[in-house]
């Protein structure tokens, strides 16, 4: 087992990081103040580079390389803010994953390629009011009615909401309870009876838009099933993957804070030297980065054992649940360690706080992680409304 990365990988990452460090800071400045999502310009960038749809096979128009390439370019570009990098997160791990793995071949070839061209944006629709951790008793019913798809319901929470041009929207399909009757649509933006609620005020995220999402009898063609009811499971294995993706986000943030903080702590002077020669500051310091790369390792596990597959729901969970964790510890531990520049929004760590604690919730809380993990060590699943 080689813990190192090889020649590809080194020169990949060394890429992306000049390549983020050099023109990104200035534009995830602009959209933590603006809290605007990233420009088509940027994605146009994105595009050139193959930064969209790392992972996504080359006949879509993607890179056609692995799912730990794509943690590599997400991770580069996440630490300098996780909006700049929604686009790469949503494009290689996200949606364009669920649609890339299980949807009709016509569906692929009308969408992949819009999306890693940077022509379009798309984003996943899954919680409810009353469906969130419950994500099974979600009701936006997909009825089929002679050649077309009739859609009703709301959806909360969907990241990307009034900025995606297209939306996966996990719905009911049929008559059959749980997750038996979901399947998923594609529903593309201006289509009619589709409507957006007021723009949520996140605590962090910011340029990555959410609002609600109404659908008064939207008519939706066939073909843009993504998986028919009974598909939930196909999503779910989709979803191994976005875990992935939310987990490199986590450490995004944890890793950024750090690499700064050790900058910090070494110029900061108090009682007339550096406040890294207190005993107490360089053991801080050497937990955070314990912490750093057992996640990093539970991260690469889970992503490197799925080669070109999806990833297990254990070990993505359990990535995710790590990092998650860690990355609220470690990013509020930088903001102590900077004492009143950490508190202060002139610096970057506070945000790098507000935006690490959202991962735990996105993509499934910190404790459902948990029930899974423990389903998959006594290999079956736990009945929660029993
Ligand atoms: C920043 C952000 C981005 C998001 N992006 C998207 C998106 O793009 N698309 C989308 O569809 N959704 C998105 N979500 C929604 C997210 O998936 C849900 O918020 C999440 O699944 C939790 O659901 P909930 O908010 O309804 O909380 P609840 O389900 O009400 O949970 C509240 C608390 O109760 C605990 N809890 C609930 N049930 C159990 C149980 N059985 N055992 C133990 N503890 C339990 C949870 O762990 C949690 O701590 C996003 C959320 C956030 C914060």
């Amino acid at each position: 087992m080689d813990f190192n990365l090889n020649e590809q990988q080194r020169a990949l990452t060394e890429t992306v990081r000049k390549f983020a460090k050099k023109e990104l800071p200035d534009i995830a400045n602009e959209i933590e103040k603006n809290d605007k999502p990233p420009g088509r310009d940027v994605l146009k960038r994105f595009a050139e580079l193959g930064f969209l749809g790392v992972n996504l096979p080359t006949e879509f128009g993607g890179a056609g390389l692995s799912h730990f390439d794509a943690v590599l370019v997400l991770e580069e570009i996440a630490k300098i803010s996780i909006a700049v990098a929604f686009p790469i997160f949503e494009s290689s791990f996200g949606p364009a994953l669920a649609i890339s793995s299980f949807a009709p071949i016509e569906l692929k070839n009308n969408i992949l390629p819009k999306v890693c061209s940077g022509d379009m944006v798309i984003a996943v629709s899954m919680s409810e009011p009353n469906a969130g951790s419950a994500l099974t008793d979600l009701v936006t019913k997909a009825e089929v009615k002679q050649d077309k798809i009739i859609l009703n319901g709301q959806k909360r929470w969907c990241s990307g909401a009034g900025h995606a041009d297209a939306y996966v929207v996990y719905s009911r399909m049929s008559e059959e309870k749980g997750a038996k009757g979901i399947g998923a649509v594609l529903l593309e933006k201006n289509t009619k009876g589709f409507s957006f609620g007021k723009p949520e005020n996140h605590m962090g995220f910011r340029g990555v838009p959410s609002a609600d999402m109404y659908f008064d009898n939207v008519e939706i063609p066939l073909k843009n099933i993504i998986v028919p009811a009974g598909g939930f499971k196909k999503l779910m294995e989709a979803f191994d993957l976005e875990r992935c993706g939310n987990t490199t986000m986590s450490l995004a943030c944890a890793q950024s804070s750090y690499d700064y903080v050790l900058n910090y702590v070494q110029d900061r002077k108090q009682f007339g030297k550096p406040i890294i020669d207190f005993q107490a500051v360089q053991l801080q310091l050497a937990e955070i980065k314990m912490k750093l790369d057992a996640s990093r390792l539970l991260l690469y596990r889970a992503v490197v054992n799925a080669d070109k597959d999806l990833p297990s729901i254990a070990e993505s969970s359990i990535a995710k649940c790590f990092a998650n964790e860690i990355a609220r510890e470690v990013t509020g531990k930088c903001v102590q360690l900077m004492g009143g520049y950490g508190y202060s929004k002139e610096y970057p760590i506070e945000q790098k706080m507000r935006d690490a604690w959202g991962w735990g919730i996105a993509g499934g809380s910190i404790d459902i992680q948990k029930t899974n993990i423990a389903s998959a060590l006594i290999g079956r699943r736990f009945n929660q409304r029993n």
